[in-house]
């Protein structure tokens, strides 16, 4: 995770520099908010994969958490993202951003002010490199997902991943790579840190988007799909329906498009990777690396005329 420079308010800090206090109301009450994004290395250089969607989901995140005063534009960020990769000469990276509070203790959010942060760093596929290939195994936490009154779930808040530590942690310490939540109604919802699509009879099934993170690769895996020919259907999914399913596959920035192979012990399909799956990941892959159609919708090249350090 190491890098030279991390962005904060605005400079370049050296990265044994960009400390907070132990005092920041943050780490003591979770609210704040974050993103993650990913480079691509591309023929053209590196290249940000739907930054201004990413961009926008992060100030939404701080709209939804109450967090006032944001003190750069959408527009002063992409700038900062651009400089962050250039000042650390990344050709691939995975891309940080947090809004923190600082101020007095107490749990008035009024009493507080943002600062912002940017860091990047050079990072594996979270679930490994191999579980693009071999898929991974999953069980149902019995950790339930945010109910929306409780923590919102369109918001990337950074207390919200309490919940998701504890359900990651029992999965990973039984032996498991990742965690399914169900919402509090009982149905699937999303991983961990990734969200989760079934494919029976050739139609890609996805939980509504009610209940789960609008994840950016969710609706870039759904555009994808939609463009191979797939029927899509966003519905409620039970756990059930995920063991009988002929594929299981979950996405997200971290993790990009993964197989699953295995659920509560339960085989899915054939336990490797299915061939929608296959072609879902494939056109993934194609579009990051700047060979698929959508890439130059969907791709930002790193400015080389941004000023690093
Ligand atoms: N769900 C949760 C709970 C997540 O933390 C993430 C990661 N941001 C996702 C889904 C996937 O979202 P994205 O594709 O935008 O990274």
């Amino acid at each position: 995770m190491k890098s030279k420079y991390i962005w904060m308010d605005g400079d370049l800090v050296p990265f044994e520099q960009a400390t907070v206090h132990f005092l920041t109301p943050t780490l003591h009450y979770g609210t704040g908010v974050f993103e993650g994004i990913r480079c691509y290395h591309t023929s053209k250089g590196p290249a940000i994969f739907r930054l201004n969607e990413h961009l926008k989901r992060f100030l939404d995140s701080a709209h939804i958490a109450g967090i006032p005063d944001i003190p750069f534009t959408r527009r002063q960020l992409v700038h900062a993202v651009h400089q962050v990769i250039r000042a650390n000469q990344f050709t691939e990276c995975y891309i940080r951003p947090l809004i923190y509070m600082t101020g007095p203790l107490g749990l008035n959010l009024d009493a507080w002010q943002p600062a912002l942060g940017i860091a990047a760093w050079e990072w594996d596929p979270f679930l490994g490199r191999e579980s693009l290939e071999k898929g991974v195994r999953l069980m149902v936490s019995s950790f339930t997902r945010h109910h929306p009154n409780v923590m919102m779930t369109k918001a990337k808040i950074v207390g919200n991943y309490a919940n998701s530590t504890l359900a990651k942690t029992i999965a990973t310490r039984a032996g498991f790579d990742e965690t399914v939540m169900l919402d509090p109604q009982g149905f699937v919802a999303e991983c961990s840190g990734e969200n989760l699509f079934l494919v029976r009879d050739g139609v890609v099934y996805a939980p509504p988007r009610a209940t789960v993170l609008e994840g950016i690769t969710r609706d870039a895996v759904l555009t994808l799909a939609d463009d191979l020919g797939y029927e899509i259907v966003e519905e409620l999914i039970s756990r059930d329906q995920l063991y009988i399913a002929d594929e299981v596959f979950l996405c997200g920035t971290a993790a990009e498009v993964v197989p699953v192979r295995e659920i509560d012990f339960r085989v899915i399909g054939t336990g490797r990777k299915g061939p929608v799956t296959h072609a879902i990941q494939q056109s993934f892959i194609q579009t990051v690396c700047g060979d698929g159609p959508r890439s130059n919708e969907w791709l930002d090249y790193v400015d080389e005329t941004v000023y690093a350090v």
